[in-house]
């Protein structure tokens, strides 16, 4: 047995004397399936505090937990069917190796591991590490891996990274990037408090995004002060109770926006005093906005003058305003362009640094980083933003004879051949890598595909942590515990991760004196780590594995959590006051200490900062530290606007298909056994009855669906929540599944078959899924 595995092995051991010591601090010895366990909701970057009762490896029955410090023993009804992805039946549970005929062979780990860091180190040495690509690192609620893939990325010289981000957020990021000085800065709404909340592209009530976010939504329909504003072509359950629900039509909503901007400096609803003491660029943003012809962009987004002067009002004289954007204009034309007029919504109307306004919080960890002006891929030109190579970029950064190309692909924790655009371009590049390496949980599109599979932990068999979480005044954070045992011979990344270090040769010198000074205690530990980084420079590149490997051993079935002391240091030494407003007391290192032990011991989450919304200004990058308005980049898209006429029914493809609606029956595809769904089993396709008449259909009918890459079928849904030209499929269906007799099938439609990759903004290169030209007809048969 390696000493890997060695410590795996005492480590499993004394999880399992902890988990009974932990069913009997709850006082029900007895009867094991009566204890509730805390854990959290990985089905949506909420990740609600939740309660579960197992029996064996089962999720029984599942509860808000209401000492979870934001979601307070909320949740949506999805949480209920946690145990769906936890006992999925296509979850791994052994390494595998595929052979040549394209079946797979389970393989012992010690062979799984050494073939992989022999395949990916042969590449490094004859090509280079900048030839392999990272994909992935979690979602979701699972943040570790891409964390401690750093060591396996710093050990092999990897470059280059890209994930779901990379497809759907990257321009907005840009955008805040232009305004607020880094790309990792984004500003946050302040639901709770708001008195106007804005909702452009997004439907809350199904996607959530911000704590309770139900509960949020009625409180503000109920209150005849507050207003709600949505801006979607659906009647989706928000618009629905929205006091302004602006009918866009798909794909314009780039003019809408602009009338508003337009409507709100014609109408003097502009903070003129927000604008002259915080931001600069005004004098040529209201120059571009009020050259905006507001008669002309209504006619084109189909919403009348009147409704969008009134919403204007509404969210210009509001006391405070708070909005957020989502993938409705994020991966839909113009999409850039939308992120920039969507914040300068709430920037023009001074609707920052306020309660109830929007806010830049403090994050234990940024969900991304931030590249600098003309960084780009090496393959393709287009620019990295974030840090990421633009998924869409992703395939002709493969399949191509260009030097250099990439040749291998670590994908963790993602699935990028079903979730990626044009599925069959990405099939196409993937078969020509050298060496594909998947770690996930389930066989996945992406798996069957690979060369070597690497089972991981589900969320529930390993520690995790929430690191989406961005509230003001006060932000909180929570480390969960493993609930259950690792399925089969599935490890914690954490383990995968330290394991291929070793094999590659990439361990840092020192790792064992580290690990016998934390043996002596975290001070001995802290001063040897000092030591170790300043001598060896490895130390601090590789630090996730660092401290797994050393501390990890000290922390019993903790141990891949390892991590979050280095996030506690960071926290601490980058804004001690607001940590000690949180109730963590101490200095330097002490502080650092102290957070540490309370995020491990706070297993519904704690409060770990406290803030004053005055303080979002001092988080601003710009040196100056003023707002930057204007976006020059997108001044000529702008303008174009005038010229432009939205492409709507016009050719071969009349109808626009929204690919990847979110309802109550998805949850990206974090759950892949298609039985979770209660209804809406094969993902019906939505559509007006205006249009079903028309190409007469009935609810239930299969109709065909064509677009330029591809087609599919799906059941008629006649609704009029969709307009007319207009309809919808919801994402995460189409994934493979075994049924009970092991005959794998294909459960509704894999939206990325008929999406084109070519479809994408011209900037940020995120695709267009949410305007797909298709035609319809009646399914044959
Ligand atoms: S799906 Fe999201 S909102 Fe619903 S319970 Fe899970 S984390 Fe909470």
């Amino acid at each position: 047995m390696s000493d890997a595995n060695a410590r795996l092995a005492a480590l499993r051991a004394k999880r399992a004397g902890e988990s009974a010591a932990a069913a009997q601090s709850n006082g029900t010895e007895e009867d094991p399936t009566k204890v509730w366990h805390k854990t959290a909701c990985v089905l949506c970057s909420n990740n609600c505090g939740i309660e579960v009762r197992l029996d064996g490896r089962k999720i029984t029955r599942v509860r808000g937990d209401k000492e979870h410090p934001a979601s307070k023993g909320y949740t949506c009804e999805k949480a209920l069917r946690i145990d769906y992805y936890q006992n999925g039946r296509d979850r791994i549970s052994s390494p595998l190796r595929r052979n040549s005929d394209g079946t797979f062979e389970e393989v012992s780990w010690d062979v799984a591991i050494a073939e992989v860091a022999e395949r990916l180190t042969g590449i490094r040495d004859s090509v280079g590490g900048d030839k392999i690509l990272y994909y992935g690192g979690g979602g979701q609620g699972n943040h570790f891996p891409g964390a401690y893939a750093r060591g396996v990325l710093q050990t092999l010289g990897v470059k280059y990274r890209s994930n779901a981000l990379a497809q759907e957020k990257t321009g907005m990021f840009w955008a805040q990037g232009k305004m607020f000085g880094k790309q990792n800065l984004g500003a946050l709404g302040d639901f709770e408090h708001t008195d106007c909340a804005v909702f452009i592209g997004k439907n809350p009530w199904q996607s959530h995004g911000f704590p309770e976010s139900r509960n949020e939504l009625n409180k503000i329909r109920n209150d005849d002060e507050r207003k709600l504003v949505v801006m979607d072509p659906r009647v989706s359950e928000t618009a629905a109770m929205a006091d302004h629900h602006l009918r866009v039509r798909p794909g314009t909503d780039a003019w809408a926006l602009a009338a508003l901007l337009a409507i709100m400096v014609e109408e003097g609803l502009t903070d003129e005093k927000f604008l002259a003491d915080h931001c600069t660029g005004w004098d040529e943003l209201r120059d571009l906005i009020s050259g905006a012809d507001i008669a002309d962009c209504a006619r084109k987004c189909g919403i009348d003058e009147a409704e969008l002067r009134a919403a204007a009002r509404t969210m210009g004289t509001a006391k405070s305003l708070s909005t957020e954007e989502d993938l409705g204009i994020e991966t839909a034309p113009h999409s850039t362009l939308n992120s920039w007029l969507q914040r300068l919504l709430y920037l023009v109307t001074g609707n920052f640094a306020k309660p109830g306004g929007m806010n830049l919080p403090l994050r234990l960890a940024p969900i991304c980083g931030h590249s600098g002006e003309g960084e780009t891929d090496p393959v393709t030109g287009n620019a990295m933003l974030s840090g990421l190579v633009a998924c869409a970029a992703i395939p002709d950064c493969i399949d191509t004879d260009h030097p250099n190309r990439f040749r291998g692909m670590i994908v963790e924790s993602a699935n990028p051949l079903h979730t990626l655009p044009d599925s069959k371009r990405f099939r196409e590049a993937f078969a020509k890598l050298e060496c594909l390496v998947v770690i996930d949980v389930a066989m996945t599109e992406t798996a069957r595909a690979a060369d070597y599979v690497l089972p991981a932990c589900s969320q529930y068999e390993k520690p995790e942590a929430t690191f989406f979480a961005g509230e003001m005044p006060a932000n909180y954070f929570q480390v969960r515990h493993p609930i259950l045992e690792p399925l089969g011979e599935s490890l914690p990344e954490a383990e995968i991760h330290s394991r291929l270090v070793a094999a590659m040769g990439g361990r840092p010198a020192g790792t064992d004196g580290l690990a016998d000074a934390a043996q002596q205690g975290r001070e001995a530990f802290i001063e040897a780590l000092g030591e170790a980084s300043s001598t060896d420079p490895d130390v601090g590149a590789k630090l996730p594995v660092v401290l797994y490997d050393a501390l990890g051993p000290t922390m019993g079935n903790m141990a891949p959590a390892a991590i979050m002391f280095g996030a506690s240091m960071q926290a601490s030494m980058r804004y001690p006051d607001e940590v000690r407003a949180a109730g963590v007391e101490g200095d330097g290192l002490e502080l650092a200490n102290n957070l540490f032990d309370k995020l491990m011991n706070s297993p519904s989450g704690m409060i770990y900062s406290v803030s004053e919304y005055s303080q979002t200004w001092d988080r601003i990058a710009h040196p100056d530290g003023n707002i930057h308005l204007y976006i020059e980049e997108l001044e000529d898209e702008f303008r174009s606007l005038a010229d432009e006429e939205p492409a709507i029914g016009q050719d071969r493809f009349p109808f626009v298909l929204s690919a990847g609606e979110r309802r109550s029956s998805n949850a990206n595809d974090v759950i892949r056994d298609p039985e979770w769904r209660k209804k809406d089993k094969t993902g019906s396709l939505r559509i007006n009855p205006d249009d079903a008449t028309t190409l007469g259909v009935v609810d239930g009918d299969r109709v065909r669906i064509v677009s330029k890459r591809g087609e599919a079928e799906a059941p008629a849904e006649v609704t009029d929540t969709v307009m007319a030209g207009h309809v919808t499929l919801p994402h995460g269906f189409g994934t493979e599944y075994p049924d009970e007799d092991g005959e794998h099938k294909i459960h509704g439609v894999a939206v990325n078959e008929l999406t084109d990759i070519e479809d994408r903004d011209w900037l940020s290169l995120t695709p267009h899924h949410k305007h797909v030209r298709v035609a319809l007809e009646p399914a044959v048969g």
